[in-house]
């Protein structure tokens, strides 16, 4: 059911019945990492814990699932396992953001509602690197490593042959 959980709900009453939720959301049904994903595979899963922490409204969230990015060393796409778990405090406004105590992440939530969608995806954002690697360069296409098991792959390939052509020319 694609709609519940995009559905916005009051916090207060969350917070106050320490509401509990289980998701599992595709990742392509989240716009700001859409754009990040290098094919579109993978759900985002795991659990929601609503409570009040010194009065606060937290949202305690631990999520799981896969995704494909894009390395940024070699451009090519990578796996990235998701292993996210945040205490997010649920506050209105900025200065409400910069009291939030240590071991709480702050999210901005201005009419004091919110989805599980929103949620989700802000843990997402906090849990995927700014700036996507392979864990192992040697696993970057076009490293030392790999090239030599490309090259097997791809000899009769016109690429290599255009480069033997190439070479030859400049002789
Ligand atoms: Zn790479």
């Amino acid at each position: 059911m694609p709609g519940a959980w995009t559905k916005r709900r009051d916090i207060a009453p969350l917070a106050d019945g320490q509401a509990e939720f289980e998701f599992a959301i595709p990742l392509v049904e989240f716009p700001r990492l859409a754009a990040q994903l290098a094919r579109p595979e993978g759900t985002a899963q795991g659990r929601v814990r609503f409570s009040r922490v010194l009065g606060l409204a937290v949202a305690e969230l631990v999520v799981s699932g896969e995704a494909w990015l894009v390395c940024q060393r070699c451009l090519e796409p990578m796996r990235r396992l998701l292993a996210g778990e945040s205490r997010l405090a649920l506050v209105v406004d900025a200065a409400g953001a910069d009291a939030v105590p240590e071991g709480l992440e702050a999210m901005i939530v201005e009419d004091e509602r919110v989805s599980i969608h929103e949620l989700v995806e802000e843990e997402l954002l906090l849990d995927l690197p700014n700036v996507p690697l392979h864990e192992d360069p040697a696993d970057c296409v076009g490293s030392a490593a790999s090239v030599v098991v490309r090259v097997q792959d791809e000899t009769r390939q016109t690429p290599f042959t255009q480069l033997g052509e190439l070479l030859k020319r400049d002789q």
